[in-house]
């Protein structure tokens, strides 16, 4: 009596059964965790790549104050001479890096910095 009603649930006449629900739940937290995995993946190559843009940018900043014997006022000077084309920051390409005058440096406007 008991397995009769067992088997009905599992070919889904009454409602859905517990093994059919964990598969279902399993399926979705596969798939969550695979989302998951590739933003945060995203983030870090996103990271990588504007500490790189910063670095460069500090290096143009050093060769134009070697060459100019005086800072740039802007990064906007680094160009075309010093800097093929100015990088942007790949979170957020509709801003420009900064320039601290003070520091001499690259800022990223979205917060990113190297060691
Ligand atoms: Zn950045």
């Amino acid at each position: 009596m008991r397995d009769k009603a067992f088997m009905r649930n599992l070919t889904g006449k009454n409602g859905f059964s517990l093994v059919e629900l964990t598969i279902v739940i399993f399926i979705i937290s596969v798939l969550v965790s695979i989302a998951v995995f590739s933003f945060r993946n995203t983030e870090v190559i996103d990271l990588r790549t504007c500490q790189s843009n910063l670095k460069i940018l500090d290096g143009a900043i050093v060769q134009y104050f070697l060459n100019e014997n005086s800072y740039p006022g802007g990064l906007d000077e680094l160009a075309p001479k010093y800097i093929k084309t100015m990088p942007k920051c790949p979170t957020d390409k509709t801003k420009s890096y900064e320039y601290d005058s003070e520091k001499h440096e690259a800022i990223c406007p979205n917060g990113h910095s190297y060691p």
